[in-house]
């Protein structure tokens, strides 16, 4: 069986302090709440990984990063290399957002590159995939998350499939407040279940998580992790309060 998994997406919000007071908060509840079988990601700034890491050792949640380079070091500024995400015990990255394919024009050749990066220095890589309003609404999203999928797992070995989650984010879903109906979004994941069997095999299709995104909130969660084939959330906007993040957790 998958463990469920909720990860949130704080993009550039939360200053180190302001992160590890929201962090904190994350935690003790989970550890007033133990009985709860999640698994908890928090992507907080590069900024304050450090200080989170250092601060909460003992933490109930995992770690990880929002972006990384897919270089180990050099010239490159104003990149963070994963060398430096796992000397701060950082254990999972979230790779091709949306928002880094929109505004920094990050392609799925360069997210290929990133993929095999992380799993090189086993950090777990949470792919995120999925389509427009035009390409949904001209029935071509089938068509573009497959090409993402195929290119972003290009030459990925069956051995490290089972390290990868997979987001799959309708772009007019994120931050927008429209959420794809539970159907819709069960339905793709299934496509792309599909897609992980045809690449590997029934086996890796089973324990690829997939995870669903795109204004997942206190009172939609439910309705979606009762889907057959969701596994989790990628949470932005709703993850940055803590009275909101733990009902989601807590579904
Ligand atoms: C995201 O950041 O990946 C996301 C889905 O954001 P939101 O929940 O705010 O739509």
């Amino acid at each position: 069986m998958r463990t469920p998994f909720i990860a949130g997406n704080w993009k550039m919000h939360k200053t180190p302090e302001e992160s590890l007071e929201l962090a904190k908060e994350i935690d003790t509840f989970l550890k007033e709440n133990e009985d709860i079988e999640v698994d908890v990601l928090i992507c907080p700034p590069y900024t304050s990984l450090y200080l989170l890491n250092k601060e909460l050792k003992n933490r109930k949640f995992y770690l990880g990063a929002q972006n990384m380079s897919f270089e180990d070091e050099g010239a490159f500024t104003g990149e963070i290399s994963p060398l430096m995400l796992k000397e701060m015990d950082i254990e999972y990255v979230v790779l091709g957002h949306s928002e880094r394919r929109q505004y920094f024009n990050e392609n799925d050749e360069e997210i290929n590159k990133k993929v095999k990066k992380a799993l090189e220095h086993n950090l777990k890589p949470i792919i995120c995939v999925g389509e427009t309003l035009e390409e949904r609404e001209s029935g071509k999203e089938k068509t573009k998350v497959r090409n993402q999928i195929t290119s972003d797992l290009f030459e990925i070995d069956k051995n490290n499939a089972d390290s990868i989650t997979i987001a799959y984010e309708p772009i007019w879903a994120i931050g927008t407040g429209k959420t794809a109906s539970s159907d819709d979004a069960n339905d793709m994941i299934k496509f792309i279940r599909s897609i992980i069997k045809e690449l590997y095999d029934e086996d890796t299709a089973e324990v690829i998580r997939i995870q669903y995104g795109g204004s997942v909130k206190p009172h939609n969660i439910k309705e979606l992790m009762n889907k057959s084939d969701i596994d989790g959330a990628l949470v932005g906007g709703a993850s940055l309060k803590s009275e909101d993040f733990v009902k989601i957790i807590d579904f």
